[in-house]
């Protein structure tokens, strides 16, 4: 039999110490905890006034002995850590033996609890840490406790907490996150006396996401599972047409304890990058179970973070399993009419990318030289030819520049461009106001964004040439001083390995100078100073440093931008076929770098629905 035993001072002084009890909601998550920690497979949580005036919460777990319902109230008393040891083994959800000692507290208490090995248990009321003698109960095997009129003896908290919708609004988040986690659990919630859901243990993860989140996402989740030595991912990521304005769709649980961490919520956006708008956010519920050697729980008082012994094997994890997935799947918008799926707004014309949609926009690098009016050499359509038909050196396929000259020397003959274009199943295209390609597909009529597209295409390449170390470099005779604030030219410099993977050459030249070596040449209509500051726009732009992954993966997108064609650019005849040929051979070519849809799809069958041919 499990007993509880007051910690020894030598724990204490190793434990995260601090309040836990902040609201309704946080005696509810430590009520139920410490239900599953007693192997529960059944709890009722009845909730009145938001919880302020009763939660209630029944199970059928192993009880607690009478002789030990005293000791359950005192402080740091608990029956599941022994040693110090113990608290590098966690296994179990409390640990502290501080919960029921907090809220017995600030409130008036009932426990009632009978080990079903027992011919009879004990009940033991509190009120306000004072507890009366254990008195003899014959109830149902389990545990039962009720906390009435939380915070009755601290007017000034009681007067901090919300209204009676904002509190069980809390904890139905609390109850969710258990619920979510816990696969085989039975589990109700009344509030009033209603009841608010009834989760039958019978549902999966699946059923469970539908219970509380709804039809429309559960079906729209795609289920993922990778394993890394004894590290195991599972969970659904939904597809990014569910895209939030907030991160609060975003569950992650490690050991199926609820956490938050900005480092794994950041793999998880990357592994979205060019699926979502910047400041919108994917759908995901992620469990990560792994050793409890390799995650330390004992760093917060709510243990709502944690530490890892190593994170960016965990961000890998996440980033390529995720990404791996995404890629599995047909992620083309499809064009609903009148009213369908909502295709997310691209940028507006004054608003600023941030970090996770970067555009070489003029606007945000105010130092930039205009575009002139003849394409340069460095300027051409390399990118447009398909790779390994001479891709890299190329300067005689020059695409036009979007001022008005080279459009009127071939617009006669683009706009009735009828190419049939390499690639399966690619049929006529033509060029529309200069800004997009019409394209007939087997499945009906594509609308690509051109600059989408392209930009799409050419981060894909440089990707790949990246990887394959053909990314093109310029090299500057005389390397180019480049005079910065100390803590920028630092911030440059902490980065230099990364920066010279894509061919930025940087050295440092002492006093806040950083003398520019190299560029990619890609970049060679960009003056060094402006590379260099576009660069630290990005770097300072988050608000700490990114691993190398991640800046790889920007600075590509921002080359990608700069090198794509622009909506005004207008084609020649090849060049439209080229890109149209290579929208099947990139990787993902539905969306750009940035998250705007690179093409629409109108089916045959909704033409021939709109035009009542079916
Ligand atoms: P902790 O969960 O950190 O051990 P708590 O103050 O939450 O501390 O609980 C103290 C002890 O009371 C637990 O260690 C456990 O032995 C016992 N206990 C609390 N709730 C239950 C329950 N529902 N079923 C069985 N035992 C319980
Ligand atoms: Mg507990």
């Amino acid at each position: 039999m499990i007993r509880i035993q007051q910690l020894s001072k030598e724990v204490i002084t190793k434990i995260a110490a601090g309040e836990v009890i902040e609201r309704p909601a946080s005696v509810v998550k430590e009520l139920l905890e410490n239900s599953l920690d007693a192997g529960s497979t059944r709890i009722e949580v009845d909730i009145e006034q938001g919880g302020t005036e009763l939660i209630r919460v029944v199970d059928n777990g192993r009880g607690i002995q009478a002789e030990d319902l005293a000791l359950a109230f005192a402080s740091h008393a608990t029956s599941k850590l022994a040693s110090a040891d113990d608290l590098f083994q966690i296994g179990t959800f409390g640990f502290r033996g501080e919960a029921l000692a907090s809220v017995g507290g600030v409130s008036q208490i009932k426990l009632q609890s009978r080990p079903a090995d027992q011919p009879s248990g004990g009940e033991i009321f509190g009120n306000a840490g004072q507890y009366f003698p254990v008195r003899v109960w014959n109830g149902a095997p389990g545990t039962r406790i009720e906390v009435m009129h939380l915070f009755f003896n601290t007017p000034v908290r009681r007067k901090f907490l919300r209204s009676t919708a904002t509190e069980s609004g809390h904890i139905c988040e609390a109850f969710t996150r258990i619920a979510l986690a816990q696969s085989s659990l039975h589990l109700i919630l009344r509030h009033n006396g209603k009841l608010t859901y009834e989760v039958p243990g019978a549902a999966g993860l699946r059923d469970r996401i539908g219970i509380f989140f709804g039809a429309e996402i559960r079906d729209h989740l795609y289920a993922v599972e990778a394993h890394q030595g004894p590290v195991t991912l599972r969970g659904f990521i939904g597809d990014p047409v569910l895209e939030k304005g907030n991160a609060k769709m975003q569950y992650l649980f490690i050991n199926r304890r609820c956490i938050r961490d900005r480092n794994l919520s950041h793999a998880l956006q990357e592994a979205y990058r060019g699926l979502l708008m910047s400041g919108r956010y994917a759908v995901a519920f992620l469990f990560l179970d792994l050793p409890p050697d390799q995650v330390d729980v004992n760093v917060h008082p709510t243990k709502s973070e944690v530490r890892f012994r190593d994170s960016q094997s965990l961000y890998h994890l996440i980033l390529t399993a995720i990404r791996e997935r995404l890629r599995k799947e047909n992620l083309t918008a499809r064009l609903q009419i009148p009213h369908g799926r909502q295709v997310p707004a691209p940028l507006s014309p004054g608003q600023k990318p941030t970090a996770n949609s970067l555009c070489w926009q003029t606007d945000s690098l105010p130092d930039l030289p205009e575009p002139q009016p003849t394409p340069p050499p460095g300027r051409t359509a390399a990118a447009l030819r398909p790779e390994g038909n001479g891709a890299g050196s190329d300067t005689d396929f020059p695409l036009p520049m979007s001022s008005g000259d080279s459009r009127s020397e071939n617009g006669a003959e683009i706009p009735c461009a009828a190419v049939h274009a390499a690639g399966a199943g690619v049929g006529k295209a033509i060029q529309v106001h200069d800004s997009y390609i019409v394209l007939e597909t087997p499945e009906g009529m594509l609308v690509i964004d051109q600059h989408a597209l392209h930009e799409r295409i050419l981060f894909e390449q440089l990707k790949e040439r990246l990887r394959t170390g053909r990314l093109e470099v310029q090299r500057l005779l005389i390397p180019e001083p480049v005079d910065l604030p100390a803590a920028q030219a630092a911030r440059v410099l902490e980065q230099r390995e990364a920066l010279a993977e894509l061919g930025v050459g940087v050295e440092d030249f002492g006093g806040g100078t950083i003398l520019l070596t190299s560029y990619p040449a890609i970049l060679s209509r960009r003056t060094p100073l402006s590379i260099l500051q576009a660069i630290l726009d990005h770097l300072m732009m988050r608000d700490r440093i990114p691993n190398r992954e991640v800046l790889l993966g920007d600075l590509l997108s921002l080359m990608a931008c700069h090198g794509a064609v622009r909506a005004g650019d207008r084609l020649t005849p090849e060049e439209l076929s080229a890109l149209v040929a290579q929208r099947e051979w990139a990787n993902d070519t539905h969306h750009c770098p940035h998250g705007r849809p690179t093409s629409l799809l109108f089916s045959k069958q909704e033409l021939d629905r709109q035009f009542r041919r079916i």
